[in-house]
């Protein structure tokens, strides 16, 4: 192809509204423009690389037995009604004005569940894979870092439909496996979590994530046994203080101005692991005082699945005045003005001579003992793990703990879609059951966002020849000069070509450095820099975009040498 006849805006300038690299690069790139917030245009060259995803997913999905299909993006709320989601989904969910009864499909269990309902009937129909890379809108309430996070985007979306438990857990690690090579032949590094089961019903469920300073989830990782959780399951190996031999009775004494366990540490010299922290909660309408030690950060998400609970918030400071009788900062499990159950982080298993709030503002009490002065309902891990502590898996390193971008999300529905919806089939012994389903999604944008994100440098992407828009950048240097240069820079385009080497030839009327800029930015994977001198001896540069390694070869050794670069 070449490049004086195709659309190919690259910009110089950074666009002010780009804050992350891969926004600043697919912008600069000429890959995307964006139309309006989380809405965005593939130009040529970028719709080229995701079209090259695209069939990475679906050669991986076909792999396993999935079957396409495209449903329609415009759906019948009625079957969103049916499931629920309108109301779960809000303002997510996007509605059709000026036709009643129509919404853009954000997701679609619900509409793969009725054709299901509507032609599944036996086990023997069973099992099936159904895919389809489609777009899905959804009104996101902050649309940013470019196609990361989009309004309209592109996903693979693709369902399991099992009669058995065990046929479920089969169809789940096919994809799995798919998505793991999905992934690593695009080029990504990854990593795999457990997400968070609280509020799904304890369902398994994993998380594809990307390591980047710009991800919207936190995760702990080991980089030693690889280890890796979302932030709200993670835990690493601390463990619970040995109980300390004077077991004094509790006494109260003034802390005037001490209201956090910093003050009590750095005010009173208490040591932190002898203070106990207690927050209180409004969990499913009733309180709870939570108790962590020293400056520990409470996890909701563990206290919501520690205590199965629904809906949970902090006490407000009138609430808390109700039930303890103190302010914040002054408020302990002992003597609370209202009983409330009481729970605690696991490390204050068996803690003797504590420190917490008197429920007297102004006052704490020492030497509390949790065996003793009050009662624990009970003791779970509450607590959010924190960088360089152990990981738990006895492997003795430290962990890290980093943001990082969801790629993928592959998930254990259960018979939810399918029992509202009325999907059932007759098993062997003639009963009816609802079909168990699987959901599993991969957002197109997100792979190249975060590719770029990943490979890339102050000039630009650096491309895997899997994703590339094209694999070989011929830069053919002062061409309207030099003949000799201009003739070999076309036969190696010609030769690239059917050699099955998909070829950009930068055959503008450009200076040398203008073509090495835009090179550098587009970042395909090899450049050939087709220089008069280099020519005249019989040879042709190579770069090799990623390593930034040079090579002059001769000229009819260099697709060998190119393909030997590609791997292809
Ligand atoms: P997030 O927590 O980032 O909003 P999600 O949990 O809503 O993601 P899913 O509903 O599991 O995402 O969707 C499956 C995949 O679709 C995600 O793993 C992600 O790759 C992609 N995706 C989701 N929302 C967007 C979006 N607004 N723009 C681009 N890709 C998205
Ligand atoms: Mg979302």
């Amino acid at each position: 192809m070449k490049q004086s006849q195709i659309f190919f805006p690259t910009l110089k300038e950074v666009p002010t509204e780009a804050q992350i690299p891969s926004h600043k690069l697919m912008l600069r790139a000429g890959l995307v423009r964006q139309l309006g917030a989380g809405i965005f245009s593939y130009l040529p060259l970028g719709y080229r690389i995701a079209k090259k995803v695209m069939n990475i997913i679906r050669e991986e999905m076909d792999a396993i037995g999935g079957q396409e299909f495209h449903l329609p993006a415009l759906n019948p709320i009625e079957i969103w009604e049916q499931t629920g989601r309108v109301e779960a989904m809000g303002d997510v969910l996007f509605h059709i004005k000026n036709r009643e009864g129509l919404v853009l499909a954000p997701t679609h269990e619900e509409i793969i569940t009725f054709h299901a309902r509507q032609h599944i009937h036996s086990y023997r129909d069973l099992p099936q894979i159904w895919y389809q890379i489609q777009t899905k809108f959804r009104n996101e309430p902050r649309p940013k870092s470019g196609v990361l996070r989009g309004r309209q985007f592109t996903m693979k979306d693709s369902y399991s439909l099992d009669a058995t438990r065990e046929g479920l857990d089969a169809s789940y690690e096919k994809h799995a496996s798919a998505y793991r090579n999905i992934y690593s032949r695009s080029g990504l590094k990854f990593f795999v979590v457990g997400a968070s089961s609280g509020a799904m019903g304890g369902s398994a469920s994993q998380e594809f994530m990307v390591e980047s300073p710009y991800g919207e989830d936190t995760c702990a990782v080991c980089d030693s046994c690889g280890y890796a959780a979302n932030i709200e399951v993670a835990s690493s190996a601390l463990s619970a203080a040995e109980r300390i031999a004077d077991n004094n009775s509790t006494e109260e004494f003034a802390t005037p101005g001490a209201r956090s366990i910093n003050d009590l540490i750095n005010g009173y010299n208490i040591p932190e692991e002898r203070c106990a922290k207690s927050v209180v909660y409004i969990v499913d309408s009733k309180p709870v005082l939570i108790l962590m030690r020293g400056n520990d950060e409470l996890n909701e998400a563990k206290l919501q699945s520690a205590l199965k609970a629904v809906n949970l918030r902090p006490a407000e400071a009138a609430e808390l005045l109700e039930i303890t009788g103190a302010n914040a900062g002054s408020i302990g499990p002992v003597g609370l003005k209202t009983p409330a159950l009481i729970i605690a982080d696991n490390l204050l298993r068996d803690a003797n001579g504590m420190v917490s709030g008197a429920n007297r503002d102004g006052f704490h009490i020492r030497n509390i003992d949790f065996n003793r002065d009050f009662t624990v309902s009970s003791f779970h891990d509450l607590r959010m793990a924190r960088a360089g502590e152990q990981c738990s898996n006895d492997c003795g390193n430290a962990l890290r703990v980093v943001n990082a971008i969801e790629v993928g999300h592959i998930f254990k529905l259960g018979t939810k879609y399918s029992s509202a919806l009325g999907a059932t089939f007759l098993d062997e012994n003639g009963t009816e059951n609802p079909i168990i389903m699987g959901s599993y999604g991969i957002g197109v944008e997100r792979i190249i966002a975060c590719f770029i994100e990943q490979n890339h440098d102050d000039k630009g992407i650096f491309w895997s020849p899997a994703i590339a828009p094209y694999h070989v950048h011929i830069l053919g240097l002062n061409i309207k000069k030099s003949e000799i240069t201009r003739e070999v820079s076309e036969k190696l385009a010609q030769q690239c070509a059917e050699a099955g080497l998909e070829v950009l030839y930068d055959d503008r009327d450009e200076s040398p450095g203008v073509k090495f800029n835009d090179a550098d930015l587009l970042g395909l994977p090899v450049q050939v820099i087709a220089g008069e001198r280099n020519i005249k001896d019989g040879k042709i540069e190579l770069k090799i975009r990623a390593t930034g390694e040079r090579k002059t070869v001769e000229i009819d050794k260099a697709i060998d040498e190119i393909r030997d670069i590609l791997r292809i």
